[in-house]
């Protein structure tokens, strides 16, 4: 579904990603984990096509379209989401107001404040959203868990092919993390939806039960593997997995 070939980017001027491949199937749960400032984040802007970020090679491709040049609005329409490590907040404009314009945009379709209520009731309960943030301004004044629920819920109304959810877990409760975590499994059942998780921590994992996990180290995907790399890691840190993919250790170790 996704397939990212020898991805290649710079962020003023520095050199973050140097040859990122990854493959995402239909419908399954890949992790992408590794230390701070590795690149993750910008990897998850690099593919929805952020501005900031200059890709120098390399290809994207979403459900077997090349979507490489195309610009972040095309890729949303082709179907790819992000969520944001940190959710921008848009102090006059109303959540209810924000999401209902997405869905029409999306789904190409005119739906009245009535019918969207009904829309959004189910997915409130499974995101454990009150009501009354739905009349707040976007993300003004949201707790971290308001945010990443809100994250959520737009990625519901969106149904996109790929969603990249990056760091959905920080700064967030475990009971928020739990309620992310049994989304990610509802809409991947109900809508077949591909998740890419960038993330740190392996409680959201044990929730979530991964089909895949990738490390990055030095811009690039340097090992990957299924839920025992992630308990390997907790374990032995990243310096393990730096020293086994040199091939001093090989994979003698696990
Ligand atoms: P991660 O998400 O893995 O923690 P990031 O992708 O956020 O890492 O950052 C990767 C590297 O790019 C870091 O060294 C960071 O300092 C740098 N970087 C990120 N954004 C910018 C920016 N807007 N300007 C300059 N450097 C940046
Ligand atoms: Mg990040």
């Amino acid at each position: 579904m996704l397939v990212v070939q020898e991805l290649q980017a710079k962020i003023a001027d520095k050199e973050i990603l140097k040859g990122v491949n990854l493959e995402v199937p239909a419908g399954e749960i890949h992790v992408i984990m590794g230390p701070n400032g590795v690149g993750k984040s910008t990897l998850g802007h690099v593919l929805m096509g952020h501005k900031s970020y200059e890709r120098t090679a390399g290809r994207i491709l979403l459900d077997g379209t090349d979507i490489t040049e195309m610009d972040t609005a095309e890729r949303a329409k082709a179907g790819l989401f992000l969520a944001f490590q940190y959710p921008v907040s848009i102090p006059g404009l109303r959540v209810s107001e924000y999401l209902r314009n997405l869905y029409c945009l999306r789904h190409n379709v005119q739906v009245g404040v009535a019918e969207f209520r009904k829309i959004l009731r189910d997915k409130l309960e499974m995101l454990s959203i009150d009501r009354s943030a739905l009349s707040r301004y976007l993300n003004d004044g949201f707790s971290g868990g308001e945010m990443k629920r809100l994250e959520m819920l737009q990625l519901s109304l969106i149904k996109p092919k790929v969603a990249i959810l990056d760091e959905i877990d920080s700064g967030v409760d475990v009971d928020a993390q739990k309620t992310v975590a049994e989304a990610i499994k509802k809409i991947r059942e109900s809508d077949g939806t591909s998740f890419v998780i960038i993330t740190h921590y392996q409680r959201l994992l044990n929730f979530v039960n991964p089909d895949k996990v990738h490390v990055v180290l030095d811009g690039k995907v340097s090992r990957s593997g299924d839920m025992s790399l992630v308990h390997a890691l907790e374990r032995e840190g990243y310096e393990w997995v730096r020293q086994a993919t040199d091939g001093s250790i090989a994979n003698s170790a696990h």
